[in-house]
């Protein structure tokens, strides 16, 4: 049963990044007909919020990433309790009480002699009385993770063969001083007891990897199967991290992106297969191959996702937008065929607004002095409204006949007398949508 979770820590909105890793775990379930769990990893009470809890599941609705039950890290504190017992029963765990300062001078230490920064192990040698001394003055100890000094190797679904020494890597902090289960150990105990089979991750993950790897074959476990995808970078290669605030999936969602351009985006960004708009979540599953994408941070561009979205909505009917359309206070009789002229003039929903306001209010009539004398002749010859798909050709025809004008010279003054701007929809079918005309009054 392939089994794949994405696991977010509620700390803030997600973002493109966030998103990257869920889809892809999102696919595999999917493609495999397995189960997707979202789970939140909020061991942290201090930085998790509910807020962003219900946030996070609202991104994925509107995205469409269905997941099939949701999990709780804070809701299953004793089974990290009772993994943390067994790992010091079997002398896998030790306590620890270094200060941070002590151990940030360790680490410098370490490297002005040009070795590796690595946890030194220091407490493996306190005697139990020393410990309680320790305990009794500087208070409980975190708990560390005593590796197995060898080589752990796995095969990872994007970056291959990988293969690190334990001994480079410093005993990881399981177990806080206050107490608080951390995520390297929370997180494995979940992927145990849940039967993860798959796990897709970022690649800033790999060296948790390596130990959760080992921690799971200490609690008797079988890794899943881990799969490290590359971060993403601006488009021109600049760190996306101080930027990633401003991508959230809500920023997106409020500038009008829509959800299948920025999957269809995601699911093929950084692989070496095109990306291709697709009109719905369903047609990313078959394709989704994780060994398609490529190790290199991957550069992503959010001015990508316009185009795309703008192609998205031209094939849309109007029952896909008939209630955003109505929204904006459309009448009935109009809005299907508002909808019809609008999409093609649009980038994202959120211009439809300024166009109806157009159609609504009329424009600002835009008149060069040499044209003065001739629109005001063809407003003449116009009929009152309502107008319809004939108005445009009828009213032109005897514009035509009485000026003498023709082609360019002919339209584009009327054009722009009527919408203010020298381009935009066919004017057939504008005239029946305007309800002022300015340029008349
Ligand atoms: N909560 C972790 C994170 O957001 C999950 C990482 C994982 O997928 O294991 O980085």
């Amino acid at each position: 049963m392939t089994i794949t979770r994405f696991a977010p820590s509620p700390t803030g909105y997600i973002h493109v990044g966030n998103l990257r890793t869920a889809l892809m775990n999102y696919l595999i379930a999917r493609k495999a007909g397995g189960s997707f769990i979202l789970r939140i990893d909020d061991t942290d009470p201090e930085r998790s919020k509910e807020e962003y809890v219900d946030a996070i599941k609202q991104d994925l609705e509107w995205l469409g990433l269905t997941w099939d039950r949701v999990e709780r890290q804070s809701e299953r504190l004793d089974r990290y309790a009772e993994a943390a017992d067994r790992l010091r029963e079997m002398g896998r765990f030790y306590e620890a009480f270094e200060t941070p300062t002590e151990l940030d001078l360790k680490r410098k230490k370490q490297l002005n002699m040009g070795r590796p920064p690595v946890y030194d192990r220091a407490a493996l040698a306190l005697t139990q009385a020393e410990r309680d001394a320790l305990r009794a003055q500087r208070g409980n100890g975190v708990w560390r993770f005593k590796l197995d000094q060898e080589r752990i190797t796995w095969v990872d679904g994007i970056l291959g063969d990988i293969s690190i020494d334990a001994a480079s890597v410093s005993d990881p902090v399981l177990i806080r001083g206050d107490g608080q289960v951390l995520y390297t150990l929370a997180s494995v105990v979940d992927d145990m007891e849940m039967g993860v089979s798959h796990v897709v991750r970022g690649s800033d993950h790999v060296t948790n990897t390596a130990t959760q790897i080992q921690i799971i074959a200490a609690l008797g476990g079988t890794p899943p199967d881990f799969a490290h995808h590359s971060l993403l970078t601006g488009p021109k290669g600049e760190s996306l991290s101080k930027r990633l605030g401003t991508l959230s999936l809500r920023d997106l969602r409020e500038a009008g992106v829509a959800p299948i351009a920025l999957l269809s985006h995601m699911a093929r960004l950084g692989s070496a297969d095109p990306v291709e708009l697709r009109h719905d979540i369903s047609e990313l599953i078959d394709g989704f191959d994780i060994s398609r994408f490529g190790s290199a941070p991957t550069k992503f561009d959010e001015q990508d996702l316009y185009p795309m979205t703008a192609h998205h909505l031209q094939s849309l009917p109007y029952e896909a937008v008939a209630e955003r359309v109505r929204g904006l206070g459309v009448p009935d009789g109009l809005a299907a065929q508002f909808w019809l002229v609008a999409r093609d003039n649009i980038t994202t929903l959120n211009d439809l607004e300024g166009w109806w306001k157009l159609f609504r209010d009329g424009a600002d009539p835009v008149i060069d002095a040499e044209d003065a004398e001739f629109v005001a002749q063809a407003l003449e010859l116009l009929p009152e409204g309502p107008h319809d798909a004939q108005s445009w050709s009828e009213w032109t025809n005897a514009v035509k006949a009485a000026t003498g004008r023709k082609g360019r010279a002919l339209f584009m003054p009327l054009r722009k007398a009527l919408t203010g701007q020298a381009h935009g929809p066919d004017m057939a079918q504008v005239l029946p949508l305007l309800q002022v005309i300015r340029a008349k009054a």
